[in-house]
């Protein structure tokens, strides 16, 4: 197979052996890519500053018949989000994200949008947005760039419109008017959480905002949603609990 490149975020990295990294990406074009970086803790000339989380980079591999891993050569970086990281809820929030965006990519197939989200997340984080409405925000599009987020405005049960007192079923996988909803057991909306996500919909990530409460309210759907998908919770969202950051 010929060597590839590829536009990329790096996602994670961990050490192997003495001197390797096994690398995760999200890919432009190809979704997510996992590959061993041969000698990467020491090759400052292949690899120098571009292996920080988030790093926007052009990643030079090359695929092995019957390998799970790629063979990473090369990373040239294109753009660094390390000093937005630098303050200790932007940190928390985009490892949570990258956490998320890793959960959630496949691989070998485009996943163009979700990298498109993934950049405009990071701009808005850079550019000042709040990390945490930034973090709703890519939550609410990761579920809908893959097929997981309910109809926000519409009853699954009878079609009717969602007002006040909606409630989430898991087992429809939908949301149910306050008729529909009697005697049903999944979580209630709290007001203003639907008008909030559908308006995620129509604005781009760095106009998005809204006060504490909602933004709890809106996690906890979220949450709901998205670990519906993943069958566990996540460890960056612990993290981020037990240090306190809100
Ligand atoms: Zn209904």
């Amino acid at each position: 197979m010929p060597p590839k490149s590829a536009e990329a975020i790096l996602l994670r990295t961990y050490a192997v052996g003495e001197a390797d990294q096994i690398l995760v990406f999200l890919t432009q074009g190809e979704g997510k890519l996992r590959g061993r970086a041969h000698g990467s803790r020491k090759s400052r000339k292949r690899f120098g500053g571009a292996l920080q989380p988030l790093s926007h980079v052009r990643v030079h591999y090359f695929e092995r018949e019957g390998h799970d891993l790629a063979r990473i050569d090369e990373c040239d970086l294109l753009h660094s989000y390390f000093v937005v990281q630098q303050g200790l809820k932007a940190a928390a929030y985009l490892s949570y994200v990258a956490e998320v965006t890793e959960e959630f990519c496949r691989e070998k197939q485009s996943e163009e949008q979700f990298f498109r989200l993934l950049m405009a997340t990071l701009a808005a984080v850079e550019a000042g947005a709040d990390p945490a409405w930034s973090a709703r925000y890519f939550e609410l599009w990761t579920l809908r760039l893959h097929g997981l987020l309910p109809d926000l405005s519409a009853c699954v049960r009878c079609a009717g419109a969602l007002g006040s007192g909606a409630r989430y079923a898991p087992r429809e996988r939908g949301l149910l008017c306050k008729p529909c909803s009697c005697g049903e057991s999944g979580l209630q909306l709290e007001t203003g959480v639907l008008q909030q996500l559908r308006s995620f919909i129509r604005q781009p990530p760095a106009a998005v905002s809204g006060n504490d409460d909602l933004l709890v309210h809106c996690e906890n759907f979220l949450q709901v949603l998205l670990t519906g998908f993943t069958e566990r919770p996540f460890r960056s969202l612990r993290v981020l609990r037990e240090m306190g950051v809100r």
